[in-house]
């Protein structure tokens, strides 16, 4: 049994509605998102395979791998995707310090914008664990951040989740103007590999695309 449910729970959005749980839209649009990354494992495969269906996404980085591997970092941005901090050693909110969770945040991104063009900014940020203080989120959006949640888990990093049932909680769940997480993570990489080009086929087949997350798509919000 999976205690996490991969279709988000309503009340959870009407708890904190100044969070972006989805994307409004009548458009057949659906945001991917991937966590955890970049790893050699996995973020170049997952950007061959979204080349494949012409698709663009955004990626939550950890300011460690993006320290470790700046290379596939540049290949996710030359690509188009839209980048995203995930702090840099992913702590869990509700665990830590308001101080020590901004300063985490802040060592993120300077690693980040040293690697970005200059011209770019990073202003989206997605907590790791989906778990985040009132408080931090309350500064990290008075810093010009917008938080960024999910309609739908893969939850394709759970060792108890069979890669049928990744695939299934995409499938039974995306909608239009949905944000879906993935991970390009090591421990997700097997689920991963099997869920996400069934996804891309599944929907690109029913008339959707697949878009990053942009200024332009939040405002709609
Ligand atoms: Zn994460």
């Amino acid at each position: 049994m999976e205690l996490i449910p991969a279709k988000l729970p309503l009340f959870v959005k009407w708890l904190f509605p100044k969070y972006v749980w989805n994307i409004s839209t009548e458009e057949k649009v659906i945001y991917l998102t991937f966590d955890d990354g970049p790893t050699p494992k996995i973020t170049t495969w997952t950007l061959d395979v979204l080349e494949q269906f012409q698709a663009k996404a955004t990626f939550f980085c950890t300011g460690d791998n993006v320290e470790k591997h700046p290379d596939i970092f540049q290949t996710i941005i030359e690509k188009g995707h839209a980048i995203g901090n995930h702090t840099y050693s992913h702590p869990d909110g509700w665990k830590t310090s308001t101080e020590t969770y901004l300063a985490n945040v802040k060592q993120a991104q300077s690693i980040i914008k040293s690697q970005l063009p200059q011209d770019t900014t990073c202003n989206l940020f997605r907590p790791p664990y989906g778990q985040i203080k009132k408080k931090q989120g309350r500064i990290l959006m008075s810093l010009g951040y917008n938080i960024i949640m999910w309609s739908v888990l893969a939850i394709d990093w759970s060792e108890k989740t069979r890669k049928e049932k990744s695939l299934k909680n995409v499938i039974k769940h995306a909608k239009k103007g949905s944000i879906v997480v993935f991970h390009d993570s090591e421990k997700a990489s097997e689920n991963m590999q099997y869920a996400l080009p069934q996804v891309l086929e599944y929907f690109s087949e029913k008339g959707y695309r697949f878009e990053s997350l942009t200024s332009k798509s939040l405002l709609s919000n």
